[in-house]
């Protein structure tokens, strides 16, 4: 059996690995466009901010390796050009010689991977313009800064006055993982780092309010967010220097532009060869990785797959899923009953020390699709046991059914912790468990890695309360005409206030009952929820008609920074 895998990084390295260890065989023959294969195309903006410092670094698996430990004839520089179904052949071009030549397979796996968006805006093509997708790319942006570089520490030994060293202004366009990171390692080298995005938000996955946490935190950390703005075109200055021309029509001086627009799936070859390509645009595939031609499959970034949770067809630019696909097609094409389970989306980004992570579905998509069966809850416990020095404080936002209970997504922010419970959530996702599964996962635990109950245990515990009836739950815009009851100390009240709130710390609420109304319902708030929560029970076991506000005051500091950015 001869095996033409095309593409030679995250799913088609993937591919050719575990096919050899199933079949050895099989004549496996795999072509990359590109000088390298299997490279951690990942850890670009790292070299590019120097943190990961040896262009060798990324360089996980070499040509030679795939030769000599997996006998893969691996052609690097190799562009396949066409492929021709009917006869089961590939067109193969030497990318420097141009020699092409043709190539029979009995299976063919495609994981062309995605193109970056380079839309045909004015300017474009000039000269300090990069983008961030493989490894010359990283080496260009990296020789261009050093270059650069060299220029500025010329100028400061310019004058005898002249001593502070103007900072290299970068502006990255797009707010995306790889458009974040980029502008981090950016900040790190000392740019002075501006971020357009088009869109109302960064990180588009995160539901608004989330990402909001994480605007105002790369701006305390430097980077100069201008949301809402896309990019019309750029222009070069007298100074040989660059403008960014936005849609609302500011320039943004840039010394250095890095285009982060997302990417597209790589369907050319595809197309052309009668594959077929699904309203997403990406190569349809099914849950064993076949393409509409027998014989020919495709993973990775440049095929669409289902969602895990909506079960809608979705492009999902991730690693993990490239590498699982990879294998499913080599397990499929061994013989194996290998499937893919559906995409969850699951995703982290670290940034100036914190992370964002998510999984599975955002409340914006619920209600995208119209789906009105769902809670959410906002909570805020520590990464680790209070007393234990170091604990940070997460941003937790679950999604999950009103009517059984089942996980449908998870947000995460904060300092510390964040990886692991989105990893865990995502593993209960996977598994279709409940937020009951949750109140009762047992989680590891000594005080400087979770609590007794971890953030984990106690979503599940909030979120059970809420649909077992324990805990009545309003979200901030519900809150209208209710009686707001603030049970948080009087010396907290002196840093943020709600107006028109009563304040009874939760200590004396026992004894100051008669002080609420009946007739009312009562909204409940403290700084994060807990003592609400504890105030609640205490009011509806006293026959009040109780509601907790979730996430209290903080879920309101969110809140109020939406309503100002909408200008509501
Ligand atoms: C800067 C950056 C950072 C990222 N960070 C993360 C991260 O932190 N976490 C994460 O999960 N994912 C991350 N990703 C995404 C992840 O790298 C991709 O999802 C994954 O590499 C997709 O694998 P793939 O095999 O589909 O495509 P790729 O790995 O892109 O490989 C496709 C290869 O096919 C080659 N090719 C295309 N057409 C042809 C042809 N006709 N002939 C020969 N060769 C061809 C290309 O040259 C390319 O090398 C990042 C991506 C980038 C660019």
């Amino acid at each position: 059996m001869k095996v033409i895998i095309i593409g030679g990084v995250a799913g088609g390295a993937s591919c050719a690995a575990r096919l050899r260890r199933l079949d050895e065989q099989a004549e496996i023959l795999m072509v990359e466009r590109g000088p390298y294969v299997s490279y951690a195309n990942c850890g670009l903006p790292y070299h590019v901010g120097g943190v990961i410092e040896k262009e060798s670094s990324l360089l996980v698996a070499d040509a030679n390796t795939f030769r000599s430990q997996f006998a893969v004839d691996v052609r690097t520089g190799c562009e396949a050009i066409k492929i021709s179904p009917d006869e089961k052949t590939v067109e193969l071009r030497n990318v420097e010689t141009g020699e092409v030549t043709t190539e029979a397979y009995d299976k063919l796996v495609l994981s062309p991977g995605a193109a970056s968006i380079r839309p045909p805006l004015p300017g474009i093509d000039l000269p300090g313009i990069f983008q961030v997708r493989t490894v010359p790319d990283a080496r260009a942006i990296r020789e261009w800064i050093e270059r650069g570089s060299l220029f500025l520490t010329g100028m400061d030994k310019y004058s005898g006055f002249q001593t502070v060293k103007p900072k290299i202004r970068a502006v990255v366009i797009g707010g995306g993982f790889i458009g974040l990171e980029t502008a981090e390692n950016l900040v790190h080298r000392g740019f002075d780092v501006t971020l357009v995005e088009m869109l109302d938000q960064v990180l588009a996955p995160l539901d608004r309010e989330m990402a909001c946490i994480v605007e105002g935190f790369v701006e305390r950390h430097g980077i100069r967010l201008a949301l809402k703005d896309g990019v019309a075109g750029f222009q070069q200055t007298s100074n040989g220097s660059l403008e960014v021309l936005t849609k609302s029509g500011k320039a943004h001086p840039a010394d250095i532009v890095i285009l982060a627009l997302g990417v597209r799936p790589d369907t050319t070859l595809a197309r052309a060869a009668g594959i077929e390509i699904g309203t997403r645009g990406g190569i349809r595939v099914d849950d064993q990785m076949r393409t509409s031609k027998p014989d020919i499959f495709a993973v990775g970034d440049a095929v669409e797959v289902k969602d895990f949770v909506t079960g809608e067809w979705s492009l999902i630019a991730l690693a993990g899923p490239a590498n699982r696909q990879g294998r499913i097609a080599a397990d499929v094409i061994a013989g194996r009953d290998s499937h893919f389970r559906g995409t969850q989306g699951t995703s982290i980004i670290g940034l100036f020390g914190a992370a964002a992570a998510w999984v599975g579905a955002s409340e914006k998509t619920l209600k995208r699709i119209g789906d009105a069966d769902y809670e959410k809850i906002y909570l805020y416990p520590n990464s680790h046991a209070g007393y234990y020095p170091g604990a940070k404080p997460i941003a937790l936002k679950v999604l999950f059914r009103k009517s059984d209970g089942h996980l449908l997504g998870a947000q995460a922010v904060g300092e510390d912790g964040v990886d692991k419970r989105i990893s865990t959530l995502a593993m209960a996702l996977q598994m279709n468990a409940t937020i009951y599964d949750l109140e009762e996962a047992e989680l590891c635990y000594a005080p400087q890695f979770g609590s007794a109950k971890d953030p984990v245990n106690f979503a599940g515990m909030v979120a059970a309360d809420i649909l077992r009836g324990d805990m009545p739950l309003v979200h901030w815009d519900a809150t209208d005409g209710g009686f707001l009851l603030d049970v948080r100390q009087p010396v907290e009240l002196a840093v943020e206030q709600k107006p028109g709130a009563v304040n009874i710390p939760l200590g004396q609420l026992r004894s100051r009952l008669d002080e609420l109304p009946r007739d009312r319902e009562i909204f409940v708030i403290c700084r994060s929820g807990q003592r609400a929560y504890y105030a609640t029970r205490i009011l509806l076991q006293h026959g009040f008609k109780a509601n907790i506000i979730s996430g209290g005051m903080l879920a309101l500091a969110l809140n109020c920074l939406l309503k100002r950015d909408s200008g509501a």
